[in-house]
């Protein structure tokens, strides 16, 4: 089985629940999930503000980069580098804590009318990108709105499905942004295999979905959103850390919705009618 693109996966809110069998299903690391819903877990329930969220989502960042820098002499070794981002033409599924972190990082960099420009730029983008699915995002080639130069604007805060996504083949990575059809086809076929590495995408899916976890038993919604559709809402009001955290439903026109696929389920902003 090929690893999947960024938001190909299935909702977080329905796996967190899953038992142990389900999970070795699913691709995922118990472990890892586990150790990081109990770092998440402890943090909340001692620090329930912006900087407690903060904390938090620092910690899994952190963990992963560290667990990651451990295996990966042991894993195939990646063409990913600057310059190369044919992946950020994808859509990216986040947790609200993911967003809210990367918010505070840009208002903490930039000056407030850099913010504005920003949040307008990312929500102009979102107006694009609503209603689509992860296909036909890619092949309207509408690339991630923190993209310049081909290189990532928020790479310290950039999400956790970012972080794991890795490729053998720079030229597979092409061909699936620009012809995707064919490329699907032939790795769903078995004539060509699919060069994302599994091990890092498997460890930051479970590490979302622990941290989502541990959040959404504390009663702050962790369903999955859409990176840019979040962006620009966060970006747009400096107080929504502490209005997310009352349990204000604020990212709700971001939420994710699993609508079914030819070869795998599709995720977006806005159902089909
Ligand atoms: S957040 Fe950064 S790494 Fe992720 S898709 Fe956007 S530009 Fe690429």
């Amino acid at each position: 089985m090929q690893p999947q693109p960024h938001n190909e996966g299935p909702a977080i809110s329905s796996l967190i629940t899953m038992d142990s069998d389900e999970l070795a299903d699913r691709l995922l690391e118990p472990a890892t999930m586990q150790a990081i819903y109990e770092d998440t877990a402890a943090i909340i329930s001692n620090d329930r503000t912006p900087d407690g969220l903060t904390a938090l989502v620092k910690n899994v960042i952190e963990t992963m980069e560290a667990v990651w820098g451990d295996i990966k002499p042991d894993t195939p070794d990646y063409a990913c580098r600057k310059g190369c981002a044919h992946c950020c033409h994808q859509s990216v599924m986040v947790t609200a804590a993911e967003a809210l972190h990367a918010a505070k990082f840009l208002h903490d960099n930039l000056t407030p009318s850099e913010v504005l420009r920003l949040r307008d730029k990312v929500a102009a983008r979102a107006r694009q990108t609503e209603g689509l699915d992860n296909d036909q995002r890619m092949d309207q080639r509408l690339a991630c709105a923190f993209l310049n130069d081909n290189a990532c604007t928020i790479y310290p805060v950039r999400p956790l499905q970012c972080r794991g996504g890795f490729s053998e083949d720079e030229a597979y990575c092409r061909n699936l942004l620009e012809r995707r059809e064919e490329t699907q086809a032939a790795v769903a076929s078995g004539s060509l295999e699919g060069k994302y590495l599994l091990v890092p995408k498997v460890l930051y899916d479970s590490a979302q979905l622990g941290m989502a976890g541990a959040l959404g038993k504390d009663g702050l919604n962790s369903e999955p959103l859409d990176l840019t559709t979040a962006m620009a809402i966060a970006l747009g009001d400096p107080e929504i850390a502490e209005k997310w955290l009352r349990g204000s439903p604020v990212f709700e026109r971001a939420r994710l919705h699993r609508q079914p696929g030819e070869r795998a389920d599709k995720y977006v902003t806005r159902p089909a009618q």
